[in-house]
């Protein structure tokens, strides 16, 4: 290199580092200046200045709000943001289960719903009712249906053997109920060891609860769209953190293995009656609420749905408020299908003792 390449060279290193540290202080100036400015303007009269700090707390306090509100349980509209979210959002479906169970024991169980869930190979958990699959009535699945639906690998549990409501009967006709439908599907070769309460009725009942305790591991009844595996997310609840049956003055809990929640796909809820269209809009958000609490792989809620008659007909709902046809459940399971939600059944909820909490059983993965 020569030295007037040099000296060039050096010249130019030179004017480039000096125009830097102008630039630099330049920058500073104008930063200095703009702190100075905005405390000139909020300092001269004492009502400005708090008009200042007053927008600053709204900013920052949006900003919380926004960055909280995903993920707080507690936020009061956190259902229909989640539902938005997870319907706009396709990459929140890793996480995603849901539990279906059929009561009563109808025919239409067998003869529309089974071939839907087969289309999407979903296993579901059907709740009998002894003496109505012992009556071979048109309307009702008989034996031959209900061993095929275990053959096949469905979850078949008990749901008594006459219907009754149980907060109506004597303890001796209540253990029938209870004891004897489990013996009538171990008849037909069916080890049940859950429990669907009629007309979701008797899990606040201490001697209800304890009798089911005799004979089955867990039951269900209808009441909340959510089941908390560590039974701690139930609004109004926030004082329960495990799922143990009594408190510790010896009263129920709201939830634990005897009262595992679900939501009962009906029709009619708060007083109005839903269409198929405002049903599946439901249905959608119920099984999406899981999404504030289940990330990745860690599953903390089960959305549990409860359905009863799946009829060909279009209804009146006013009337028949638990019927479904059978194009919004294919809808429904196809939403399942499609957005990935893994589809477990109620014998693949395990319970720990210990912790006094729930977990899914290796079935699951
Ligand atoms: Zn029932």
């Amino acid at each position: 290199m020569s030295n007037s390449t040099s000296s060039i060279t050096a010249y130019f290193l030179c004017s480039l580092f000096i125009l830097l540290i102008l630039s630099v202080s330049f920058t500073s100036v104008i930063r200095v200046d703009a702190v100075r400015h905005t405390k000139t303007k909020s300092q001269p009269d004492s009502s400005q200045g708090t008009e200042t700090s007053n927008d600053m707390d709204t900013r920052q306090s949006i900003n919380i709000q926004q960055e909280l509100t995903p993920n707080n349980p507690s936020s009061a509209n956190h259902y229909s943001i989640n539902a938005m979210d997870s319907v706009n959002d396709p990459t929140r479906g890793n996480s995603k289960v849901a539990i279906l169970t059929f009561d009563d024991g109808y025919k239409s169980q067998f003869t529309a719903a089974k071939s839907i869930l087969d289309k999407y190979n979903f296993k579901a958990t059907f709740f009998v009712v002894c003496n109505y699959a012992e009556k071979d009535a048109n309307n009702r699945m008989d034996w031959k249906d209900v061993t095929q639906l275990h053959d096949e690998g469905h979850d078949i549990e008990a749901h008594t053997m006459n219907h009754k409501d149980l907060t109506t009967l004597p303890l001796d006709e209540v253990d029938y109920e209870l004891g004897q439908s489990k013996q009538c599907l171990l008849n037909h070769g069916i080890d049940s060891t859950i429990f669907s309460y009629p007309f979701s009725k008797g899990s606040d009942n201490i001697d209800i609860v304890n009798m089911v305790a005799k004979y089955y591991r867990m039951a269900r009844i209808n009441d909340f769209p959510l089941m908390f595996l560590r039974c701690d997310g139930f609004e109004n609840h926030q004082q329960q953190n495990d799922c143990r049956t009594f408190t510790d003055d010896g009263k129920l809990t709201f939830a634990n293995r005897y009262s595992i929640k679900s939501w009962a796909h009906q029709h009619v809820q708060d007083g109005l009656i839903y269409d198929d269209t405002q049903m599946f809009q439901k249905f959608v958000e119920v099984v999406n609420s899981q999404n504030d609490y289940n990330k990745d792989t860690t599953i903390n809620a089960v959305p549990i749905i409860t359905y009863h008659d799946i009829k060909y007909q279009n209804f009146d709902y006013g009337n028949e408020p638990y019927d479904t046809n059978v194009d919004l459940f294919d809808e429904e399971m196809r939403y399942l299908h499609d957005n990935n939600f893994k589809v477990i059944t109620m014998s693949d909820l395990g319970y720990d003792g210990n912790s006094n909490s729930f977990y899914l059983t290796p079935s699951y993965l």
